[in-house]
Formats: structure tokens, C-alpha cells, sequence
């Protein structure tokens, strides 16, 4: 794999940073993951928006205009000669004196890297995933604001763990007020009488692009859609969930799990079984709706 790293393309051998890189010393830094259909980043506008946005949110003070990272990308999908992958940019505050104070950090590291990625399995789709609402919230917005996406993950590191070690594949975090707030990578929709819902943003989660982008798919559909506080027995008493990020499109979940102290709960989400999988309708026709926007994206 060629990585783009400061302007240079080199290999993944050479694409290193310093040892001093505040991203690595910190995690201060932020990033974008970005699906790409056809050799073409999707919602690639909307992802050089949000980096900004983080970087605008952490001060870092771009090395390259929006529309040369924009470039880089393209150029890291077109020299590894991708149509279907994943691609990674990534912000930090490069290196500088020690310690936490910015200044002195003159030079921003940006890199760029992508994998080969054609999705998940089609039985995935069908069967859905398991989510667990695990016992460690959210990071609190009061101390980092919710819609930075920075490279310092280890509280969705340490929910992601609470979940795989309940037999999980995602895990739905909440509020420091008790409230669904996301998922550790993604975003939490549910279905309750055929209307669609999902937490609002007010400043207490992610402003996924792909969240923005279903509930734009959905309203076009004919669906009711709305933006709502969520409570945890909502979630539990819905009659489908699922979950969203660039790379994963629209995940069903077909069981979720309710880990909170003494509270253990397991449930299968809605009357599915025997006609497609565990996976509810609503769910179905969205992920259909979803993949035919991706298609016609761009072609006008
Ligand atoms: N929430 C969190 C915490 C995430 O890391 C992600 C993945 N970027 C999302 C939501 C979904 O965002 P998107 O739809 O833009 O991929």
C-alpha cells in the first residue's frame, strides 16, 4: 500500500511519523474514515467538512487547503488502484516541545492511508448484529466536545471491549445522564411504529455523515423520521435497531443486550425470524434505499 504522508507518496514501510508525533504521544490529533464505491470517496464534501470542523474544534491550524487533502485522497485511492476500500486521513499536531502546550508544534502531520474494502458479508445484512449497551459512558461533552473526531479513542476502545467480551460486535454507549448517545463507532436509529428515530445531536454525539445521509434517504422514502432525546427502555421496546457509519452503511442489530449492573437484559429485536433473517422491514427497504443513493451518487 502507498500512503500519503506530508505531501509525499511512499510506501507503507516508509510512511512513518516521529516517534514525538503528538498523536502518538496524546492521541491529539483527528481523523476521517471514508468509504470509497467505484474508486470514488462518498460524501467526500461532507467528510472534508467534518475534518475541518475537528481540526477548527482543537485549533490545529491546517497544513494543506481542504481541496489538497481532497487530492491526496483521490491520489492514495488512484496509485494503490482502489474502486472498492476504506480510506483513513488523519490530522495530528505533528511534534513539538514536551509536554501538553501547543506551542512550538509549527508542522502538522497528515496522512492518508486506505485498505482494500468490497463490505461486510451479505449475511451480516441478513442475520444482523448484536449490540450491548455497555456500562462505560460516553465522554461526557462538557469535557470533550462530541463533535471533534479525534484520534483519542480509548473510550470507544473500552466499550468496544465491554461489548466483544458480552459476545457483542458493537456497543451502544450513554450519556453521563443516562440517555442513548451512539454507538462505540457508529450511530443508533430505531423503529417504533414504523417511524423512524435516533438521538439528537445537541451537542452530546457525532454528527455521523451517514446518520445525516439515512435520515435524508428515509424522509425521501416516505418515512417519518425525528431526532429525539432516547431512553435506554425506548431503545429496549423498539420493534427494529439499527446502527450506521460510512464503512458498515445501515448494520441491522437483531439482539441487544442491556449491561448495567445488576440489570442484565437480552432480547431479540422484533417478529423477523422466519421471513429474513432477524431483520425487520423497515431496516430492510432502508439498506436497499441506501445502496441505490450510493449508485446514483454524483451521477446527477
Ligand atoms: N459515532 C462515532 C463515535 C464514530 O466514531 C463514527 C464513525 N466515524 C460514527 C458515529 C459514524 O460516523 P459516520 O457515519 O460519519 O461514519
Amino acid at each position: 500500500m502507498m500512503a500519503f504522508v506530508n505531501g509525499r507518496m511512499l510506501t507503507e514501510k516508509k510512511a512513518v511519523v516521529p516517534v514525538t508525533d503528538r498523536g502518538f504521544l496524546y492521541g491529539d490529533g483527528v481523523y476521517e474514515t471514508i468509504r470509497v464505491y467505484g474508486g470514488k470517496p462518498f460524501l467526500l464534501q461532507d467528510h472534508l467538512r467534518r475534518l475541518n470542523n475537528s481540526m477548527a474544534g482543537v485549533k490545529l491550524a491546517p497544513p494543506m487547503s481542504l481541496i489538497d487533502i481532497g487530492r491526496a485522497i483521490q491520489k492514495v485511492v488512484a496509485v494503490n488502484k482502489l474502486t472498492e476500500a476504506i480510506v483513513r486521513v488523519t490530522v495530528t499536531r505533528g511534534s513539538g516541545p514536551r509536554g501538553f502546550g501547543i506551542d512550538g508544534c509549527a508542522k502538522p502531520t497528515v496522512v492518508v492511508v486506505a485498505w482494500k474494502f468490497g463490505g461486510y458479508p451479505a449475511d451480516q445484512y441478513r442475520k444482523g448484529i448484536v449490540a450491548a449497551v455497555v456500562s462505560v459512558r460516553r465522554t461526557d461533552p462538557q469535557a470533550v466536545p462530541a463533535d471533534i473526531k479525534s484520534n483519542n479513542c480509548l473510550n470507544q476502545i473500552l466499550a468496544r471491549m465491554e461489548a466483544t467480551g458480552l459476545g457483542a460486535e458493537e456497543a451502544i454507549l450513554l450519556t453521563s445522564g443516562g440517555q442513548v448517545s451512539e454507538g462505540s463507532s457508529s450511530n443508533v436509529f430505531a423503529v417504533k411504529g414504523g417511524a423512524i428515530i435516533t438521538p439528537k445531536i445537541d451537542g452530546s454525539l457525532l454528527p455521523g455523515i451517514t446518520r445525516e445521509w439515512v435520515m435524508r434517504v428515509a424522509r425521501e422514502a416516505g418515512f417519518g423520521v425525528s431526532e429525539k432525546k432516547m431512553s435506554v427502555s425506548f431503545l429496549m421496546e423498539a420493534e427494529e435497531v439499527f446502527m450506521t457509519n460510512s464503512v458498515m452503511e445501515i448494520m441491522p442489530v437483531s439482539r441487544l443486550i442491556f449491561n448495567h449492573g445488576a440489570t442484565r437484559q437480552e432480547l431479540r429485536m422484533g417478529p423477523y425470524m422466519k421471513t429474513s433473517g432477524f431483520v425487520g422491514p423497515v431496516t430492510v427497504e432502508l439498506l436497499v434505499r441506501y445502496r441505490e443513493s450510493v449508485r446514483s451518487f454524483g451521477r446527477g
